[in-house]
């Protein structure tokens, strides 16, 4: 009661140990003040928490300015003398956080400046991360940081018989609220050791591990065994090996047994062999064969390697093929050779070898060439030569036979000299001349085959003329240039009437015939189907436009109003009337003034390709006028404008056949151009037009353009704009736009027609769809939508493009619905039909979820999840019966929300129905 009050309390000293931000937690009560009577302004509800910092005991003193203030603190609830006098305390808590501390110790201080207050508890602690285990490392105990937003980054310790993953250390941090996050890198257990829970085990007997990268142990491979635990590799048996280059997990091996079959052949010094594979490749696959040769004399038998004067074809080892021949060898001699099997493991083994053998005699040969010839002494006329004996004479050699002639005599008639030594002068030859020498030697069996051919040119007579030798090259022979120009020009000038007359037959397109276009005699087409030609390839661009677009005179045309804003300037409403024709609505694109060339050249674009197209479900174009100002487009009329706002403001107005009827038409559309050649790449409700009869027709043609102005269409990763929501994950990813991504992006119009102009995948940012379709979801059935329909759409939107139905099958199915109405009754939900295959893949199996907040984070509409609660929808079960009406009393006042969820709910019910095979009745 009295004024002024000024009370401490100090705690002892606090050892702050590792701890760097303290946590205070006070619990107290506090009486009000008003319950009090006469203590108006000296009462107080507060009261002020202090601390002092110290390295030590500082003793009893305390002075008031040694303490730094944390805080005043009230009370939540204080309480008062109740009315029957009894009292209803309260305890207050209250936390405060204090740091970073840089002493060793602290105090805590209390000041009570007149409260009437009871401190019932207070408790000082700091917080840390438990050491635990995480991808096989061990992450000691960590006191939190000094900051609240700081975390610790704590690298880990591998546990035992792990290691460190390479250049992916393991790191975890710890946060400030002692909780361990962001976990990179790991351990992996070293070779022979696999994981089990937290640890590294041995690999068991008969088991091995040979690399930390590999996940399990491995049964040892056949032939090889272990019999240690924590083996990175099995031994091989007994006569089985593992060559160098065999990775642990292959089967021990042994050497192949030997050829069989061997069988020779004799042409007078040459044999051949051949022989079959061994019966037992040892277990692998990398045979070859060596042959040895010896040649042995005839009594006693004693054998010596043949050396190296023999030949092999093609080779003496490492053969593939199962034959040989050995050529040089000697006549009249014997000789054995043995065949061997090898693989990669015979130079590993121990045990004998195994071959298969011949022993052959050769037979009487003549001597091998002279090739080594010299030419001693050249004189005028004669030369004197001299020559090695032949490497292999094959007998006794009694002569040698000397063949010469001139060189530049026309018949080379020659002459022989004999000689019985290895040397020989020739003589009477003509000075100044060439002449050509070949020697050969004789032995018993015969001559042997003349050696090279030497040219020698005799001396020059003193007194003789030089004779100059006139050189003709027939490099330059104009006749044979003529020639080859003659038969390059008839084989061209025969291509281009054969080119020319293709062109005539079968081009397309009239039109250039009469104009006289002869690039397009080159395009050659099949008979009857008219090919989309891509405008870009016109070297000049105004050309390709009155290619395949009418020029307009500018009088003919009447613009009456603006409708719309086009990316080169406004699209208005007006009327076109030709000569002699009635005149009809047209739609006007101008190119604003101002233009660059290369923006008339993209705006005229769209004409040229739209000019090409005639069919009732793609916008007709009827001319253009590029030779006047403002330069315009003229087109069909389409009274009901694109489509998806089109819809939008008819939402609900339509029967599923009329939508049906819709979708067809684009069908038919879209399987026009894809005859053609055609691929759209922007397919989307906002790009098909809608005529006064709810006829559709594709619109929006251009290259690049197209997607440049379309305002859904973002960069991406693979380069260019995409619309994402309504690409093929293969567009989008390596920009592969085909007819079957055309038919992806027709599944999404279908989605949409179906759903009344609904964005695709609601308001999903384009990351989370592109993730969500490579994960394997699909949009859901629309409200009411026939569950043919919905298959058909999870065609388009298979994975694999070639899964995708064809243009020309998706008419097809639609005509049949069409003709049979019945088949659009049963929207999906209701209907009896076993769960298709896709959609279980592709939307959330709802049985799984056990809660209605579950299943509301599944479908990304947690934000209602209080809605659901307060209206007491607390079982799947309960939300399975829930109608439009009941998700609207909810509060979902987003219309795509409530569609979403009842979707979803639809689907909830048919998987139900399809678990449990009993309806669930709404
Ligand atoms: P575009 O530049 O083709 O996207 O056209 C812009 C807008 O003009 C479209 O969204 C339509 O609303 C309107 N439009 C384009 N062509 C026609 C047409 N043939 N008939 C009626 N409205 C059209």
């Amino acid at each position: 009661m009295e004024p002024n009050q000024n009370n401490w309390l100090r705690t002892n000293w606090v050892e702050k140990g590792d701890a760097q931000r303290i946590f205070v937690e006070l619990k107290f009560t506090l009486r009000d003040c008003n319950s009090l009577p006469g203590v108006v302004g000296t009462c107080k509800e507060t009261f002020n928490l202090y601390y002092q910092e110290t390295d030590s005991e500082v003793g009893r003193n305390l002075r008031e300015n040694q303490y730094v203030k944390i805080d005043t603190i009230a009370a939540d609830e204080s309480f008062t003398q109740g009315d029957l006098g009894e009292r209803k305390m309260k305890l207050n808590t209250e936390v405060r956080i204090i740091g970073p501390l840089s002493r060793r110790g602290f105090y805590l201080a209390f000041q009570d400046v007149g409260a009437c207050i009871a401190l019932v508890s207070v408790k000082v602690y700091y917080k840390k991360c438990w050491s635990i285990i995480e991808n096989l490392a061990t992450f000691p105990d960590t006191v939190t940081g000094s900051e609240f937003s700081s975390l610790v980054e704590v690298q880990g310790m591998c546990v035992s018989d792990a290691e460190e993953e390479a250049d992916n250390s393991p790191k975890m941090h710890c946060s400030a609220e002692g909780e361990w996050l962001v976990p990179i890198g790991k351990c992996i257990c070293k070779a022979g050791f696999h994981q089990k829970g937290d640890a590294c085990e041995p690999c068991g007997r008969g088991f091995y591990k040979s690399s930390s990268q590999d996940l399990q142990c491995s049964r040892c491979p056949v032939h090889s065994f272990n019999d240690r635990e924590g083996s990175w590799r099995c031994d091989c048996e007994d006569g089985y090996y593992r060559a160098l280059s065999d990775p642990p997990s292959v089967a021990c091996t042994r050497p192949p047994s030997a050829p069989q079959n061997l069988v020779y052949n004799i042409n007078q010094t040459t044999v051949s062999l051949e022989w079959s594979p061994p019966a037992d490749t040892g277990g692998r696959n990398d045979v070859s064969y060596r042959v040895i040769c010896r040649r042995c004399s005839w009594e006693p038998e004693e054998c010596v390697p043949c050396g190296q004067n023999v030949g092999y074809s093609p080779a003496q080892s490492g053969l593939v093929d199962t034959y040989v021949s050995i050529m040089d060898l000697l006549a009249h001699a014997n000789y054995t050779f043995e065949v061997e099997a090898v693989n990669g493991v015979s130079d590993l083994s121990r045990t004998q070898r195994l071959f298969a053998a011949v022993s052959i005699a050769t037979g009487q040969a003549a001597p091998s060439q002279v090739s080594e010839v010299i030419k001693e002494k050249v004189q005028q006329r004669s030369i004197q030569l001299s020559w090695q004996e032949p490497q292999q004479p094959n007998g006794v050699i009694t002569e040698y036979e000397i063949k010469y002639y001139e060189k530049d005599q026309k018949d080379k008639i020659y002459s022989t000299v004999r000689s019985k030594s290895t040397s020989a002068t020739v003589n009477n030859l003509k000075p100044s001349t060439a002449y050509v020498f070949q020697i050969r030697a004789f032995t018993q069996a015969g001559y042997g085959t003349f050696g090279p051919r030497l040219e020698i040119t005799t001396k020059e007579e003193a007194t003789g003329k030089v004779s100059s030798a006139a050189i003709v090259s027939s490099e330059q022979n104009p006749v044979i240039i003529i020639a080859v120009v003659a038969v390059a020009g008839t084989i061209i000038l025969v291509f281009m009437v054969f080119g020319f007359i293709i062109g005539r037959r079968h081009c397309g397109y009239s039109k250039a015939d009469q104009e006289g276009d002869e690039e397009l005699y080159f395009q050659f087409k099949f008979p009857g189907t008219k090919t989309y030609i891509d405008p870009e390839t016109y070297e000049d661009p105004s050309r390709a436009v009155h290619q395949f677009a009418k020029e307009l005179d500018a009088s003919c045309i009447k613009i009456e109003r603006v409708i719309g804003a086009g990316e080169f300037g406004e699209v208005c409403s007006g009327r076109l009337k030709l000569p002699g024709k009635r005149d009809m609505s047209v739609a006007i694109k101008t190119l604003k003034v101002g233009y660059t060339e290369k923006q008339r050249r993209e705006f005229l674009c769209e004409a040229s390709i739209m000019g090409q197209f005639d069919h009732p479900n793609v916008v007709h174009l009827e001319g253009v006028v590029t030779r006047g100002k403002p330069v315009m487009i003229v087109i069909e009329y389409m009274e009901n404008g694109s489509l998806d706002a089109f819809l939008r403001k008819h939402d609900g107005q339509f029967t599923v056949i009329q939508l049906v009827g819709m979708l067809r038409g684009i069908a038919a559309g879209m399987r026009y151009l894809a005859d053609m050649g055609y691929v759209h790449r922007d397919l989307a409700a906002r790009n098909v037009l809608v005529n006064s009869n709810l006829v559709c027709k594709v619109s929006d043609f251009g290259l690049s353009r197209v997607i440049d102005d379309d305002p859904e269409a973002v960069y991406t990763t693979s380069g260019g704009k995409i619309p994402v929501r309504w690409t093929a994950p293969e567009a989008i990813q390596y920009r592969k736009f085909t007819s079957a991504s055309d038919v992806w992006s027709y599944g999404i119009v279908m989605w949409e027609v179906m759903s009344y102009g609904e964005r695709p995948y609601w308001d999903m940012s384009n990351q989370d769809v592109i993730k969500a379709i490579e994960e394997g979801y699909r949009l859901p059935a629309p409200m009411d939508c026939p569950a043919g329909l919905h298959q058909l759409m999870l065609d388009c939107w298979q994975k694999d493009r070639a899964e995708r139905p064809k243009f020309d099958q998706i008419v097809g199915i639609l005509d049949k619905m069409i003709r049979n109405p019945n088949t659009l009754k049963t929207p999906v939900g209701t209907c009896t039909r076993p769960i298709s295959p896709l959609l279980d893949q592709s939307t959330p199996d709802f049985t799984a979820f056990r809660s209605v907040g579950e299943w509301l984070e599944a479908i990304k509409m947690e934000r209602y999840r209080d809605n659901f609660t307060a209206a007491g929808y607390s079982s799947l079960e309960s939300v399975a019966r829930m109608s439009i009406e009941d998700v609207m009393s909810l509060g979902i006042t987003l219309v795509g929300h409530q569609k979403k969820i009842m979707s979803s709910i639809q689907t909830m019910r048919a998987q139900m129905l399809h678990l449990h095979g009993t309806g669930v009745q709404v």
